[in-house]
């Protein structure tokens, strides 16, 4: 099993063997324990993984989505910033959230919004842009 992570040192990212207990970086030497790492992405098949890491280092335009599948909370917190619309916003958060979480709570969507978590879940319920599947749990 191979596994994109990105250096606790230096932040680039590579591929490691998820078998092999430990690696070091072959750029800036920072040993890192294999169970500790935040696994990216994760396959089997070690041209799956490269061909994943190199799009996600690429800036190529059309290889966005695989960009997606690896860093899914990353790209939705990019695009929450970047729309200004607080409707658009709140439509982006609960599409993301659902895609990504199934079902999301307060937290989720505060993590989000700082400081707006409860009127954001609030204001999707009134819209019936989401609905509450048990106590505190949401999804679109
Ligand atoms: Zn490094």
């Amino acid at each position: 099993m191979y596994g994109i992570i990105s250096c606790s040192g230096c932040r680039r990212k590579r591929i490691i063997d998820l078998y092999d207990k430990s690696t070091k970086c072959p750029y800036c030497g920072a040993v890192a324990v294999t169970k500790d790492m935040n696994i990216l992405y994760r396959d089997e098949d070690q041209n799956v993984v490269r061909d994943a890491l190199e799009a996600s280092s690429g800036f190529v335009p059309e290889k966005k989505h695989i960009d997606e599948n690896i860093d899914p909370m990353s790209s939705l917190e990019y695009k929450v910033e970047h729309t200004s619309d607080t409707k658009e916003k709140m439509r982006i958060i609960a599409e993301g959230l659902t895609r990504i979480k199934g079902t999301f709570t307060e937290e989720d969507v505060e993590s989000l919004v700082p400081g707006k978590g409860e009127k954001y879940i609030k204001a999707m319920l009134t819209e019936c842009m989401i609905y509450e599947t048990k106590y505190g749990h949401y999804k679109m």
